[in-house]
This record gives structure tokens, C-alpha cells and sequence, in this order.
């Protein structure tokens, strides 16, 4: 490819390109997927490693890149392609913030059901990193919303998977893959997405406990009941209450029925609009741990984790909790015991973000189940490992 073509869309990176610490030698910014495609060939054909960006706004997460010769930007792919209404379906472009996403949607009633827990979130990091938010209870999450995705290869090949399904890969659900890939696999250009109506009424009930291992018992009245929580979330900071907040979406007169039945539960309950925004900046200056458990462990691990001085936020009612503080020395030495507990209950403590200080003692993933898989899933999309090298797990 000659170096003509690319140039309008290539320029030198700069401070603010840097990728966890990482400044690229080179940054592309593609209007399209044939110019990602492009941009891919070349960055091929020239050896080039490659690390994509949305917004970058979890550009601090993961492990530093071992390797960054090409940022690919994909800021200037914001376009909402097709939105079938009838249909409950959207596609966009991977560049799309999600908060425009929705203000586009809001006319016809509908929404993407995930929350903007990261502001400035695109479509294509929402993917890549599949952070949830508190409606991930009833809604599911990224990975059960999405139906397509357009993937640019390593090797610069367009792949196209559910949706308007114009070619596959032959195996692989393509789409489910890229969730979670932290950009490994590919570069996500496009994706279709399955909506819901936005409910007619929607209302927060939060209750004050003394603890998470105090609001237990709540937690699995709620968890056990039929009222149907679209979440069920707790917010607990070290020396102060937890709060216990429960989500009922839906018809007016369903949600104020259900809202006597959670009081039935919890007690007098305040209405508040519970933020979505995850505990901490997503700035590497504070340590952002994303903990999984059984529902059952929940309490308990959020209990562990305000006892070692994090601020706790979390989905109790799937056992997906966010934690986070900004003191570097306190957060290092609780890695290993939150891996410990987490573990017990089947689950894991990922450092998403941290200080240089953090990283430099913490393994960020941890141990991690079917990593020989991953690494051949990697092999067969990447040979040649040059896509954001060493960010994910294992070295991945
Ligand atoms: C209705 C419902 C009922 C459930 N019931 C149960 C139950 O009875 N028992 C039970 O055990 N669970 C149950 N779960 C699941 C459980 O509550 C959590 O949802 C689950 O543990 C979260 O794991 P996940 O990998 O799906 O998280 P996700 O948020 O979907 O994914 C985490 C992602 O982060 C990455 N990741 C996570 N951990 C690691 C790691 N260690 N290393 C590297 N990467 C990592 C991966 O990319 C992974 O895809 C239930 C969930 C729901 C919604």
C-alpha cells in the first residue's frame, strides 16, 4: 500500500494518544471500515502493533501494551447506521459515544439496555470491555444484547457475523467473541444491537443498613421475591451505611404495586436516583477492581472489601461489584486476599485500572480459567501478535 493513500488519515502521536502510559508512534483516524481495513493491511504488511480506541475513555485499564506503533482512533466513526424500530434493532458505527446512541433511540420510546457506567463510553469499548451497569439484572448484559458485529482483522480482511450476516467466521460467534476481547482480536468497525422499549415508569427504592453483611438478609428477600428487580444494587463506603437501592421498571401501575411489595421487604425506603457512574475515576490515578461471585457470596465479598478500605458499588443481585480506592498501598496489599474470596465462590478479582505504583506489584488479571483456549483463539485471529500485545490476560 503505498504511503499516499494513508497519509491524510495517519498523523504522529502525541502525550495525550498515550495507552496506559504507551505513546504511539503513529496514530490513524478512519472515517469508514474500507479505511480501517486499509489502515489494518498496511499496519500489516509494515509489522506495525496496534492498539484501537474509542473515546479513550478506559484507555487507562488493562496492562500497558508492550508494543504501540499505530493507535487506531475510531473517534470520527460516531454514525448511527440503521435504527428498525419496528424491529427493536440498531447498528452503528463502533465510534458511536453511547450516550448518543440513546439520545437517538429516545424518540421512538427505546433504548440500549446497558448503563453508561464510564461517561464518554463508545459502542466499540462498551464491546471490547464489557462493563455493565446496575440494569444488568434484568437486561442482561453487552454480550446478550448485542447480535452483529463488522470486525476488521489483524490482517486487514472485513469479517461479518450475525445481523445482516454477509460473511462469517467459520466456528465462532463472532460477536460474542469480541465482548471482553480488550481489542486482541480484532477491530470491532460496526454493531447491531437488540433494544428495548424504554418502561413507562421507573423508580429507585433504597433502604440503610448498618453493612453489606448487615443488608444480607435484604438483599436475598429481594433477590428470592417476584417483584421482579430490574436492579438491585448496593453502594457501601467504609464508615458510613451501606445503601441497598432496588430498581422496578415498567408499567406505572406495576411499578407502584411492585414498589409496595419491595417496602413490604425493606422497610421505609427513600426514592433517590442512584448515580450509574462506576466508584472512582477511570483515570489510573485510583485502583478500579471489578469482582464476580455467586449471588449468594455477594454480601459478604462486598463486606471483605469495605473491611480492606474500598468504596463499593455493585449488582448484588447478579454478584458483579466494582471497588475502588485511591490509596495505592492499601489497594495492593488487598488484591490477594479479595482473589482469595472472590475465588472460593467461583468467581475473580480483575484490576481493570490502577496507578503505575499498583501495577508495578499487582498482576492485574489474576488466575484466569481456559487460558489455553484463549490462546489459541488469539493465535488463529492474531498470529503474529500485534494486536494491543500483552494487554489482556496472560500476557495476551
Ligand atoms: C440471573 C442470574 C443468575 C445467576 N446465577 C448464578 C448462580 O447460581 N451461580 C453462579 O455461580 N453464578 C450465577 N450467575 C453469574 C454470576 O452472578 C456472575 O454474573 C458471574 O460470576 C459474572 O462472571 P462473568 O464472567 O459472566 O462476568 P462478566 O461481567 O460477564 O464478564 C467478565 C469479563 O471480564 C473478563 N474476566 C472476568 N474475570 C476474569 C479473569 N479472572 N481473568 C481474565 N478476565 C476475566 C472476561 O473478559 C469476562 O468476559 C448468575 C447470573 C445471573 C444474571
Amino acid at each position: 500500500m503505498p504511503a499516499s493513500v494513508l497519509r491524510p488519515l495517519v498523523r504522529p502521536g502525541t502525550d495525550t494518544d498515550a495507552v496506559a502510559g504507551v505513546v504511539p508512534r503513529l496514530v490513524a483516524e478512519p472515517a469508514s471500515t474500507d479505511d480501517v481495513s486499509r489502515v489494518m493491511k498496511d499496519a500489516a504488511a509494515q509489522g506495525h502493533s496496534v492498539v484501537v480506541r474509542g473515546n479513550g475513555s478506559k484507555s487507562t485499564w488493562g496492562v500497558p501494551p508492550s508494543s504501540l506503533d499505530l493507535l487506531v482512533d475510531l473517534s470520527r466513526m460516531n454514525r448511527v447506521l440503521e435504527h428498525e424500530a419496528g424491529d427493536l434493532i440498531v447498528s452503528a458505527q463502533a465510534g458511536t459515544p453511547l450516550a448518543d446512541l440513546q439520545e437517538a433511540l429516545a424518540p421512538a420510546g427505546q433504548r440500549l439496555g446497558v448503563d453508561d457506567v464510564v461517561p464518554r463510553t463508545t459502542i466499540g469499548g462498551l464491546i471490547a470491555t464489557n462493563v455493565s451497569g446496575p440494569r444488568r439484572v434484568a437486561l442482561g448484559t453487552v454480550r446478550d444484547l448485542v447480535i452483529g458485529v463488522t470486525v476488521v482483522r489483524a490482517d486487514g480482511v472485513v469479517a461479518k457475523a450475525g445481523g445482516k450476516v454477509v460473511k462469517n467466521v467459520a466456528g465462532y460467534d463472532l460477536s460474542k467473541l469480541m465482548v471482553g476481547s480488550f481489542g486482541t482480536l480484532g477491530v470491532v468497525t460496526e454493531a447491531t444491537f437488540r433494544l428495548h422499549p424504554v418502561p413507562e415508569a421507573s423508580t429507585w427504592l433504597t433502604v440503610e443498613a448498618e453493612s453489606p453483611s448487615a443488608a444480607s438478609d435484604l438483599i436475598a428477600s429481594v433477590v428470592h421475591s417476584q417483584v421482579v428487580p430490574a436492579a438491585v444494587e448496593v453502594d457501601a463506603v467504609p464508615g458510613a451505611p451501606t445503601r441497598l437501592s432496588v430498581l422496578l421498571e415498567g408499567t406505572e401501575r406495576g411499578v407502584a404495586q411492585r414498589s409496595e411489595r419491595v417496602r413490604d421487604l425493606l422497610g421505609t425506603t427513600t426514592t433517590y436516583d442512584v448515580p450509574l457512574a462506576l466508584p472512582g475515576h477511570a483515570d489510573g490515578a485510583r485502583t478500579l477492581l471489578k469482582l464476580t461471585t455467586q449471588i449468594s457470596s455477594a454480601p459478604e465479598i462486598a463486606q471483605a472489601a469495605v473491611d480492606l478500605g474500598f468504596h463499593v458499588r455493585g449488582s448484588v443481585g447478579v454478584g458483579v461489584l466494582y471497588a475502588s480506592t485511591g490509596e495505592a498501598a492499601r489497594a495492593s496489599a488487598a488484591v490477594g486476599t479479595l482473589r482469595t474470596l472472590t475465588g472460593r465462590s467461583g468467581g475473580a478479582a480483575v484490576v481493570l485500572d490502577a496507578p503505575t505504583d499498583v501495577r508495578d506489584v499487582v498482576d492485574m488479571w489474576g488466575p484466569v480459567q481456559g487460558l489455553d483456549l484463549m490462546r489459541r483463539v488469539k493465535h488463529e485471529f492474531d498470529p503474529d501478535n500485534r494486536l494491543a500485545p500483552g494487554r489482556f490476560v496472560g500476557g495476551i
